[in-house]
């Protein structure tokens, strides 16, 4: 199936010319930006924080932690983006939220599935939808990011282990409190989908880091029915200063 999949793009790439996914110029290489928006792209290169994946901007040991998480260790084991949240790299996000784009899927999977660590078969899970905004938007963009990046690594993608229980508002103008009082709580396993979960490496899955508040709330849950580890992955992550 996997294989018929891969055959059938194929095919479809050499119907429809490539385009850059920033300003659709016409290109011939798979890396889906031209040679002009190649550089506006704020790609993450290391050195940053082992754990949360916040670029330092000095060279530092492998390993090392930023304040934050110095400080208070998050729940996941590591969080991973590939590009910081800007001016320049927005609209990859914004325009990925509309159906007409979702032709980026397959280039955006390649992207995060190349900067991940090695991580031995862990379930890809994405952050799920609350199923109201579900039916509004038709699809969730975490989880066609997740079922991508299954498919590239042969991992196996889990997307009904994890539910979002609560309705939370919109995330976009809430400060961070309010923002990690918002999804406490909100996300849940069903009880006879523990099993499935107990001492797993889980890769969760969404399309930008903003405060960390929701991975970290879906983290926790994982672990406390029994994950072993928790490793999130982003497309984008807006990089706040290190306090
Ligand atoms: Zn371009
Ligand atoms: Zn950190």
């Amino acid at each position: 199936m996997q294989k018929n999949l891969s055959l059938f793009r194929r095919f479809i790439d050499l119907l429809i010319p490539l385009r850059c996914v920033k300003c659709g110029l016409i290109i011939e290489k798979e890396e889906g930006l031209c040679i002009t928006c190649w550089p506006r792209i704020p790609f993450i290169v290391k050195p940053y924080c082992f754990c949360c994946g916040r670029p330092f901007d000095f060279e530092i040991e492998e390993g090392a932690l930023c304040g934050v998480c110095s400080r208070d260790l998050p729940p996941y084991t590591t969080a991973r983006s590939v590009f910081s949240y800007t001016e320049e790299s927005r609209d990859l996000i914004l325009k990925f939220k509309h159906a007409d784009y979702l032709s980026a899927t397959p280039l955006y999977g390649k992207w995060m599935a190349h900067i991940l660590d090695d991580l031995k078969d862990p379930l890809c899970i994405p952050v799920p939808l609350h199923w109201t905004r579900l039916f509004r938007r038709t699809y969730n963009q975490a989880a066609l990011l997740a079922r991508e990046i299954a498919l590239i690594k042969g991992w196996v993608y889990a997307p009904s282990l994890l539910k979002r229980k609560k309705r939370t508002p919109s995330q976009g103008y809430l400060t961070k409190k309010e923002r990690y009082k918002n999804v406490t709580r909100a996300f849940s396993v069903v009880d006879s989908k523990k099993i499935f979960l107990k001492g797993k490496t889980i890769l969760l899955i969404d399309d930008v880091f903003t405060t960390g508040a929701t991975l970290e709330a879906c983290a926790k849950i994982l672990l406390k029915v029994g994950a072993k580890e928790v490793h999130a992955l982003t497309l984008g992550r807006v990089v706040k200063p290190d306090l």
